[in-house]
């Protein structure tokens, strides 16, 4: 106990020390499942949490192809040059599935991953969607205790992905190509409403006519929808992640929407919300994994099945049943 004590307080001097090898050993604490590494990254989050929520959280989304990669690269050494410390970390629902992941590949952000002040972090794998967002959610914390100014989550267009990523930062940022319908581009309809920017990529050479009129069309949809709570009119702009075109113009946005929402309160207040929401889905997650890990369950679990499957009881008395237990 003591020995584990002295250890977390060493990491998390060092954490604070933006020694990036600290983070990095601390982010693999926090997504050990051995049960003994929990007390350490709990105890590390607890020592870092004084000393984060000071970044921008930005999250970004778009279906594969799009340009995520690309368009990081080029927008972290773009903030790296202004003297900001970037970190990127990615939520990736294929990998629970593969145990891949969209970061995995060495040869992504080949420049980012090369500054020294830019952090590029795999996505965490895990049993669920809801496992892996708790492990990226701690990380953001590390990150920040780090000294990082800007955090970027990635995600794949894919599944509840991105509402898990608009649920833990500050601005969600969509990236869509020009001329490809929403079908094709497998965006569903809420995703454009959670969206404070839309980033129409690849906005260059024999593409360029098509982005403007695509820009028009986002914008009109755009106008669709009900005013947002933060009273921000969400923006519609292109760029050229490949040629470095329009990114200064969409960190400009991401700053215009914190100054707009830090007068008005509402940027913290959705942090507030947003720590409010994980209080709760922690939990939620937490009795569920007690319940069916206990081995008392695990036993009774297969019994209990096999009587539904025997036509001997209902589901309702099962699940009662074993409840009760
Ligand atoms: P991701 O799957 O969303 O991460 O997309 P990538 O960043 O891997 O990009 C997919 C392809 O699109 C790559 O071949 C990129 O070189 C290309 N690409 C990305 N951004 C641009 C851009 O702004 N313009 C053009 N012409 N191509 C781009």
């Amino acid at each position: 106990k003591r020995k584990v004590e002295v250890d977390t307080n060493t990491l998390i001097a060092s954490i604070l020390n933006k020694d990036i090898t600290a983070l990095s050993r601390a982010i693999t604490l926090v997504e050990s499942k051995n049960p003994k590494h929990l007390e350490k990254a709990n105890a590390t989050i607890k020592g870092c949490l004084p000393h984060a929520n000071k970044s921008i959280r930005i999250g970004i989304t778009g279906v594969p192809g799009v340009g995520k990669s690309t368009f990081i690269e080029t927008f972290g050494k773009y903030l790296t040059s202004l003297g900001k410390r970037v970190a990127v970390l990615a939520i990736d629902p294929t990998s629970t599935i593969t145990k891949g992941s969209i970061l995995g590949d060495k040869t992504r952000m080949e420049e980012l991953v090369k500054d020294e002040n830019a952090f590029i972090r795999p996505s965490a794998s895990g049993d669920s969607l809801g496992g892996v967002a708790r492990k990226t959610r701690e990380s953001i914390i590390l990150c920040e205790a780090a000294g990082f100014d800007v955090i970027i989550i990635e995600t794949v267009g894919v599944g509840q992905s991105e509402t898990t990523v608009h649920s833990m930062v500050d601005f969600f940022l969509l990236l869509k190509l020009a001329g490809a319908g929403d079908e094709l581009q497998g965006i569903k309809r809420g995703i454009m409403e959670m969206a404070d920017a839309i980033a129409i990529n690849k906005a260059d050479g024999d593409n360029l006519k098509h982005a403007r009129l695509a820009k028009v069309e986002f914008n009109r949809a755009l106008h669709l929808y009900p005013e947002k709570e933060s009273e921000w009119q969400p923006k519609v702009t292109l760029c050229s992640a490949l040629h470095n075109e329009g990114i200064d113009a969409i960190w400009k946005i991401i700053l215009d929407y914190i100054q707009l929402t830090t007068k008005n309160t509402y940027f913290q207040a959705k942090r507030n919300d947003q720590n409010k929401f994980w209080l709760i889905q922690t939990i939620e997650n937490q009795l569920k994994s007690d319940f069916f890990n206990a081995p008392k369950i695990k036993k009774e679990l297969i019994k209990q099945l096999q009587l539904i499957e025997d036509n001997k009881t209902t589901p309702f008395a099962a699940a009662y049943y074993l409840l009760k237990l």
